[in-house]
């Protein structure tokens, strides 16, 4: 049973298009407020876009996510669950990065995530740029591997980018099974597609055992067939959602710097969350939100939706 003090505002008391956004009209507490220890579930913005290889804008992805986000009511529509009385969730503001220094960032983000760990709050992140999830493991992941279901056109796996750059948003979870963060034989990861230059990543998923989930794979089983397959893959232990909205086609999701056509629908997109209710997720993002290519701010509204439905798998 939530406290009320982590009730969001309705939009009965204030209209939702009015006041100072926070993710889901949540209360924002900082880092040193007195009732931190009593959040459950944090809402987290990573504004950084320092990964990015491509069309850039990320960065400002977590304030746009927060604008549209106050549209959310307290009850999901498909399951009829009420996170916000269930569990105690809180806007827990933004990770500041160095947008100077990568590795600076990667050290700061990974060092407000082990103090999110050491309250034992469980982090919904709304990113920033895919890289933002390598340092958002290394906070969570002090205990062991983790397993992950991943959503992405792409598996960002690759090694490194021109000729050495080891941290882009295509190589997180690369790094993420070197270090021992993730446990190769419990990740999955579903929707890729799309061009390549070649097979490096597939071939490092198969030499380490990551499944592999293609579009046509997808499609050709379903939804409901897949993620059935992807709860038996992560099993009951502890296991992080990471989830890039490029996952969802183009023309549901334009708001984004690396677009592959060909993809599931928003519908699609939501029930696949549905999917994984009762794991043991104990943290989530939803990344490569791009708001310079969101022109209506639907993509980011499809984020919002997304998180929401993450955040009811959750609680
Ligand atoms: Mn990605
Ligand atoms: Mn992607």
């Amino acid at each position: 049973m939530a406290d009320d003090f982590f009730t969001p505002v309705s939009g009965f008391d204030l209209p939702r298009f009015a006041g100072v956004p926070s993710f889901m009209r949540l209360p924002q507490l900082n880092m040193d407020h007195p009732r931190l220890g009593e959040v459950e579930i944090g809402l987290i913005g990573v504004p950084w876009d320092a990964g990015t290889t491509n069309r850039p804008g990320p960065r400002h992805g977590p304030r746009q996510i927060r604008d549209m986000s106050t549209m959310i009511r307290a009850q999901n529509d498909a399951t009829g669950v009420r996170p916000f009385e269930t569990a105690n969730c809180a806007d827990l503001g933004d990770v500041g990065p160095n947008p100077a220094d990568l590795e600076d960032s990667l050290e700061r983000i990974t060092a407000f995530y082990e103090k999110i760990r050491s309250h034992e709050i469980k982090p919904l992140t709304a990113g920033g740029d895919h890289l933002c999830s390598l340092p958002i493991l290394r906070g969570l992941a002090k205990f062991g591997p983790l397993g992950m279901i991943h959503f992405d056109s792409h598996t960002d796996l690759f090694h490194s980018y021109f000729g050495g750059r080891l941290y882009t948003h295509g190589t997180p979870f690369r790094r993420a099974v070197e270090e021992g963060l993730l446990d190769p034989t419990r990740v999955i990861q579903i929707g890729i597609r799309g061009t390549a230059y070649d097979n490096e990543d597939r071939d490092f998923a198969d030499a380490v055992g990551i499944r592999v989930i293609p579009i046509r794979e997808y499609f050709a089983r379903g939804f409901a067939d897949v993620m059935a397959e992807a709860r038996e893959v992560v099993g009951p232990s502890p296991t992080y959602v990471s989830y890039d909205i490029d996952f969802v086609d183009p023309a549901f999701a334009p708001g984004t710097g690396t677009p592959e056509v060909g993809g599931p629908n928003s519908f699609e997109a939501l029930e696949v969350v549905r999917a994984m209710q009762g794991l043991n997720i104990v943290g989530a993002d939803l990344v490569e939100v791009s708001p310079p290519f969101d022109t209506s701010g639907g993509t980011a509204y499809l984020g919002a939706s997304i998180m929401f439905e993450l955040l009811c798998t959750m609680v």
